[in-house]
Order: structure tokens, then sequence, then C-alpha cells
């Protein structure tokens, strides 16, 4: 695995995985592109996701839904009054930092600060940040007080009183920019599955329990985007909403915890390097019920969440649906006068309607690319002394399967078997596969071990019978990344072993 974040970022940029986004102008902090390798491990990543979530079981139907929404769903789901973060200045230099970020590093110094001034302690470290949200003119004295410093400048600053920030990107919506013609970008991907619960069971005819599936883009201001794509306010999320009948939803969650650490595992991110957290009851969302949170163990920041399980109880549909008052919800949900549809479905023994309970398994690709990418690092000292860095990804994760090697470029009886190899290969549905004569032989195989590539195939003079050995005379070479072994194999037979080995 990687040591460090920065070995990542540099393959990244070097291999084109990641490039900063609109970094011709400077950059925008928070936002990055995918680069010709990124893109293919991203839909690599997400394609596993899907064939297993989706393909793999009958009780699961996918979506898509708009990115931009109606400002109501966001009111009803809670986020236009809670999705923000406390936020704080600096005057000295008009900086402005997430109090929780802030005060993370000197938490011992604003916690006696606290003691005093508020005469109470807090117990831990949300229930700190809670109480200097809570208590805004103590809370500047208290920082002031301790010292605290600025991240950016590394002195003392002078910091204003905590202020709530929404993180929810708000957009205009046609030509007129009245005051009801806003719409916001989708903070997760979650809300397009609960406001679309009522068409799927209606066009699909699902009983309980069913889950829907989603995976694409969601925004969120970041106050401090950092760590390269860890935190990043454009980002994708696989979310699944499994629906089910109240009093199962226990079971669920276990069953769910299961098996999205035993997919982590088949992308090679193994549950050794992942801790569960049983996120403590105070620490709880309003809607959670319980949520255990997967921190992976990253390069450099140690272990922080890749993703959420949480046990969401009634309370989005509860929030979003119609009639509340009759349907008997267990979640303590805001009144919701503007919802024309009632979000229930016939309980399975009884047939009388009901709002099912809900468990969320929600994971970030960007988090993910990034766990992967680390797992897959490896530094080898080869036979010979000679160091080399190999990206040892599960082959269905990489973002070229085969690159197709002519050994001079300028034979035309040789490239003419390397264009027909690549073709056919291509035909087998595996992915990309790489017709590569950009260079030296040494060169290709360096560049293919960085980037992942199971196999190398050469073709080279013996291949068209114009070598030393007649024997090889429609053979090739195929080099395998992880053992460096080199094998002779038949043409006839290569799609084959290739298929056999790729699958
Ligand atoms: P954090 O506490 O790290 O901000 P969160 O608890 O707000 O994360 P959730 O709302 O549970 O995150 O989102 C589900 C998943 O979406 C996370 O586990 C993570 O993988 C991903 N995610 C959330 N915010 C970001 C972000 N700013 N950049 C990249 N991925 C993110």
């Amino acid at each position: 695995p990687a040591q460090s974040m920065e070995e990542l970022v540099s393959l990244c940029k070097r291999r084109g995985f990641i490039f900063q986004g609109s970094e011709i102008y400077g950059g925008l902090q928070g936002f990055y592109d995918y680069g010709p390798l990124g893109v293919e491990l991203k839909n690599n990543i997400k394609a596993a996701w899907w064939r297993s979530n989706v393909y793999e079981r009958d009780d699961m139907e996918g979506l898509d839904a708009s990115i931009i929404m109606h400002r109501l769903v966001l009111r009803h789901s809670g986020h236009e009054a809670t999705f923000s973060d406390p936020m704080v200045d600096n005057k000295k230099n008009n900086k402005r930092y997430r109090l929780d970020h802030l005060v993370k590093d000197q938490k011992a110094d604003v916690m006696a600060r606290v003691t005093e001034l508020m005469g109470q302690s807090a117990e831990n470290f949300p229930a700190l940040v809670a109480a200097l949200n809570a208590n805004p003119a103590q809370a500047s004295t208290a920082l002031r007080e301790a010292g605290v410093r600025d991240p950016f400048s590394g002195e003392v600053g002078e910091w204003t009183e905590p202020k709530p920030f929404n993180m929810m990107f708000k957009t205009t919506i046609g030509p007129v920019a009245d005051e009801d013609s806003y719409g916001y970008l989708r903070p997760e991907t979650a809300q397009g599955i609960f406001t679309n619960f009522k068409n799927v069971v209606d066009s699909t005819s699902r009983r309980l329990p069913f889950g829907i599936a989603q995976i694409g883009k969601a925004f969120r201001n970041e106050i401090t985007p950092r760590n390269f794509i860890f935190r990043v306010r454009e980002l994708e999320q696989m979310e699944i909403e499994f629906f089910c009948v109240p009093g199962t939803d226990e079971q669920w969650h276990e069953h769910w915890l299961e098996k999205r650490l035993s997919w982590w595992e088949a992308q090679g991110v193994p549950r050794s390097k992942i801790e569960i957290l049983d996120v403590p009851k105070e620490d709880l969302a309003h809607y959670s019920k319980r949520t255990y949170d997967l921190m992976y163990d990253y390069p450099t920041l140690g272990h922080e969440e890749i993703e959420g399980i949480a046990n969401r109880s009634d309370y989005d549909l509860g929030s979003h649906t119609k009639a509340q008052g009759e349907l008997g919800l267990v979640a303590k949900v805001e009144e919701n006068a503007d919802s024309v549809a009632k979000l229930t479905i016939p309980h399975p023994d009884t047939n009388k309607p009901v709002v099912p309970f809900v468990i969320e398994p929600s994971a970030g690709v960007d988090r993910a690319m990034l766990a992967v990418l680390s797992e897959a690092f490896t530094k080898e000292t080869l036979e010979n002394g000679s160091e080399r860095i190999v990206l040892k990804l599960r082959p269905h994760l990489a973002p070229i399967k085969v690159a197709v090697i002519p050994l001079a470029r300028n034979r035309e009886e040789i490239t003419s078997v390397a264009r027909a190899i690549k073709g056919e290969l291509q035909g087998l549905g595996l992915g990309r596969v790489l017709y590569e004569d950009s260079g030296n032989i040494g060169k290709a195989y360096r560049r293919h071990d960085e980037v992942g590539t199971p196999y190398c195939v050469t073709v080279d003079f013996d291949t068209v019978g114009k070598g030393e050995d007649p024997v090889l005379t429609d053979t090739v070479t195929v080099r395998d990344r992880d053992t460096l072994a080199q094998e002779r194999v038949k043409i006839s037979e290569l799609s084959s072993w290739i298929q056999a080995k790729l699958r």
C-alpha cells in the first residue's frame, strides 16, 4: 500500500488519473477532473458496485434521478434547516474555517477555556463543538483565550463568533430570477430515491423488502475542501436505500454491513484496514436510529469515513409523504403540507399501508478511488536491484486490461499482426485494450506496471516467422504484471487464455 498521500497524488498526475479542476486558470479548490486512466478506473469501480448491488440481487432496482432538485425537496428532507456546519472567520486575514476543523488540533486548550467560561465541561469532541456553536459569544472568547492558531498562517487568529453555513449550492432556474425560481444541486443522491419511491413501486410492483440503487454526482460547498479527492465540493456517491418492514430493520442493517465489507474486500480493500465505528447515540444525525461508519485507514490521514451505513428509520419517506398524521410514524418529522403523494406500501402480512424503514449504505466514489489506489500501490525492489512502482489493481478494476505492443513500430508485418490482436481482444468486451507503440519496450512495461495493466502482449520477429526459432511462429509473449513471468502463447489461443485470466 501507499505510505503517503503525496505518493498517490504524484502518480495520479504523472500518469493521468486525476488533475486539478480548471487548472489552466489557476485551479478551482475542491474540484478535480478525472483523466484518461481515472475515468476508466472510476467507471470500473461503479460498474463493480452496480453488478454486485443490482444485477446479482433480485431485490433491487436502479435509478438515475436529476441533479437539480425542487427547493421543497430539500426543505422537507431537512437539508435547508440542518445541512450546515458552524464556521468562524479570522478577522486578521479573512480566512474562513469549519469550527470543528479549527478546534481539532487544540481541543484540550479550548476544552479548558469552555469549562471555565461556561461552567461545564463537554464529554467529547462533538459535544465540545456543539457547546461552542450554542454559545457564539463565549465561543469566540474561548477561541481567543485558548490562542487557537490559523491553520493557514500559523499565527494566533482573531476569531469571530461561529455562524451556521449551509453547504448546498443554490442555482437559478429559468430566465427570471425571482424569489421562488431557485433550486438546489442535490447534496446527496438519496433524495431522488425517496421522491421516486412511489414511481418505482407502481411501475415495478415491488413488495417489501426491496431496495433502490443510484450512482451519481452530489454537491457540497465544503468550507475547507482538502486532502486531494478525499473532501471535494463536487463528489460522486453510490447509494442504496433499502426499504423494509419496521421491526426487521436491525437485521437488514447487519446484513448490509456484512455485504458492504465483503464488497470492499473484493475491490482489494481488506477488512483489516477498515474500522467499523458504531456511531455513539449522541453523535447520530437527527434521522438516524443507528449508524455504522466504515473508517478506512488512508495514507497520511489515518482512519476516515469511506462509507456510512445508516438506519434512517421512517424519517425520509415520513418527511416527504402527505397525510403524515394517519401513518403512525416512528420518526419525529416536520409537518409537510406540500407533498401530493402518500409514500406507503402494503405491509406484506396485513396488506395495510405502511411507511417502510430504510437502511442506507452510502459510499463515496472519490473516496473509493483513493482507497483502491492506495491499496494497489506497491513499491518493489527487483532482483537486479532496481525499483519499480506497480499498481496491483484487481483485474476488473484495471483501467487498461491488456496492452498490445509491436516490437518494431515501422515493420508492417509486425504492426498488422499486433493491430489484429488488439481488435480481437477488444471484441471480448473486457474493457480497454490498448495498441501501444509509443516507445521502447522497457518504457512501455514500466508505464503499464504503474497504471496497473495486468497483461502486456508483445508481437516480435519470431511471431511473424522472421526470428531465430521457427517453433515460435504465430506465438506472442505475454508478460504478467505481478509475477513478471513471460510466457509464449499461441495467437489462436490468446483470447481464451486472456479471458480465463481476467475472469
Ligand atoms: P464527512 O463527515 O467526512 O464530511 P459525511 O458524514 O458528511 O462525511 P455522508 O453524508 O454520510 O458523509 O456521505 C456519504 C459518503 O459520501 C461518505 O461516506 C463519503 O464517502 C462521501 N462523501 C461525503 N462528503 C464528501 C466530500 N466532501 N468529498 C468526497 N466524498 C464525500
